[in-house]
């Protein structure tokens, strides 16, 4: 009987296929309706979920149950803003002079893994080297441990602006970095950046319109791409089919990205009425990373953490982020769930819940915000973002209820992606 058994398995990979895993859910978070149920079974076949009912399903065959009785069930975390390569540290400047690409990759490998186990099975990795393009073919690959990665590759900077590779270097190391290198002046480079990234295997472009707090620069405002030259991005990335995201801290940016029509609005610091009305009818996201500013904030009050041009910016922005979402989410701009890990440490995505909870959302809001608006975003709401039949099987659980005690996120006891469990 065995050997027919696997006579038959060797033959027929479809009854390999056929057994099924059922996770018996104490909790489990519709985040479509935003309701919590009680005592529901999930049931898994390959990479995707192949039904969600009622009460605590029978195994037949083969089937695998794992038991999460007492455990809060709900759809993997989508983290729209990530950066997989870096992670904060007083040395992090020089490491721009030091490491090789090796070493990008291999402490990336470190931090994907880490994002993966807190419960984070997708992020959007919005600028690195490039390295962040091999890094998600690696996981896709399943060579590596990590969350699903849309990756921006290099994102699109102008000259001396926020992502300009050479910003604050000694002048004979700048060079004058062009559209490959994702540094444009002009709607003509701006087209050849995004094709470039096109090329380079590019899932999102992100751009960024105006200063920025960690640059070596001297705005972290001002704006710093023209309307034009943000058209031209945004017409030239939906003909491949790509979403844009803008980096923005300073309204008059805000305002530029939005009219030539971005997706998303990252951080949005000094967002005004204005700038939220334009949001709501225009239909942009805001994704606020307010970790991040937090993070940095903090960070900036050790001496000599950051360079001397980046820290009075870290002061007025980082800590203004978290009352700009308050009052973006009252005015009823569409949020999705984003944090800038990389500059803070990796796997502390959680806490933006918990940011966003003590800013006045909803809990169950700020998990919709992380799921089924943040897939909405990525692009990928027909995949992922909630556990409903024939969606891939990513899906968490934590130990509480997180309706009901936001800090259950940091739990996450149990982590399946693509119906592979890896905690
Ligand atoms: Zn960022």
């Amino acid at each position: 009987m065995k050997k027919l058994l696997l006579f038959l398995l060797l033959c027929n990979p479809v009854i390999l296929l056929a057994q099924r895993t059922i996770l018996h859910c104490g909790k489990l978070i519709d985040v479509t309706k935003g309701q919590v149920m009680n005592e529901y079974s999930v049931i898994v076949e390959g990479n995707k979920i192949v039904d969600v009912v009622a009460g605590y399903a029978k195994a037949s065959g083969a089937d695998k149950i794992i038991d999460l009785k007492n455990r809060t069930v709900l759809p993997g975390l989508i983290d729209c803003h990530v950066h997989v390569e870096h992670e904060t540290s007083p040395t992090r400047y020089q490491e721009t002079f030091t490491y090789n690409p090796a070493d990008y990759a291999f402490q990336s490998v470190v931090f994907a893994e880490r994002t993966l186990m807190a419960g984070f099975t997708t992020v959007r990795d919005l600028g690195g080297s490039g390295v962040n393009i091999s890094l998600r073919n690696a996981i896709d690959k399943k060579w590596i441990k990590g969350p699903r990665v849309y990756t921006a590759g290099k994102s699109i900077a102008t000259t001396g602006g926020h992502a300009d590779p050479t910003n604050g270097y000694r002048r004979d190391l700048m060079g004058d970095p062009g559209p490959a290198a994702g540094v444009v002046n002009g709607p003509d480079e701006c087209r050849k950046a995004v094709r470039q990234r096109y090329k380079e295997g590019s899932d999102v472009i992100k751009i960024t319109a105006s200063g920025g707090v960690l640059s070596v620069a001297k705005s972290g405002e001002n704006p710093q791409f023209t309307e034009e030259e943000i058209k031209a991005i945004v017409e030239t990335a939906h003909d491949y089919g790509y979403k844009v995201a803008a980096h923005c801290h300073g309204a008059e940016a805000m305002k530029r990205a939005v009219k030539a029509g971005v997706n998303s609005i990252e951080h949005g610091t000094f967002m005004d009425d204005e700038v939220m009305q334009l949001m709501k009818q225009h239909g942009t996201y805001y994704v606020p990373t307010i970790t991040a500013g937090r993070s940095v904030g903090d960070s900036a009050k050790k001496p000599g953490y950051y360079p001397a041009l980046v820290t009075p910016k870290a002061l007025a922005i980082g800590p203004k982020i978290q009352s700009t979402f308050a009052k973006a989410y009252k005015a009823g701009v569409k949020i999705a769930f984003g944090t800038d890990a990389g500059v803070y440490a990796h796997g502390k995505n959680w806490l933006e819940f918990v940011y966003m909870v003590e800013s006045g959302m909803p809990a169950m809001e700020a998990i919709q915000s992380a799921t089924v608006a943040a897939a909405e975003l990525v692009g990928v709401a027909d995949k992922i973002g909630s556990i409903e039949k024939g969606k891939l099987a990513d899906i968490i659980a934590l130990d509480g209820d997180p309706v009901k005690d936001i800090q259950a996120v940091g739990r996450v006891v149990f982590v399946m992606k693509d119906g592979i469990v890896y905690k």
